[in-house]
């Protein structure tokens, strides 16, 4: 699955953000930031993980 992991960033996105996701080089994260929040999405199938704990993370919903 590597060749869809995707680093998630955080935080209200600049406009070099927007054009990286519409690359889909980047996920936007949103705002909040949690402390559990997730560091990387897999787009095929929406699994994510923090940095390190990839058998912590979860499969997400994405509308
Ligand atoms: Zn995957």
């Amino acid at each position: 699955m590597n060749d869809f992991v995707t680093p998630i960033a955080y935080g209200y996105p600049s406009f070099e953000m927007r054009e990286e996701s519409d690359r889909a080089e980047i996920v936007l994260g949103g705002c909040s930031i949690r402390d559990e929040a997730p560091d990387y999405r897999c787009t095929e199938c929406q699994f994510e993980w923090q940095k390190g704990k990839k058998k912590l993370g979860q499969y997400v919903d994405v509308d």
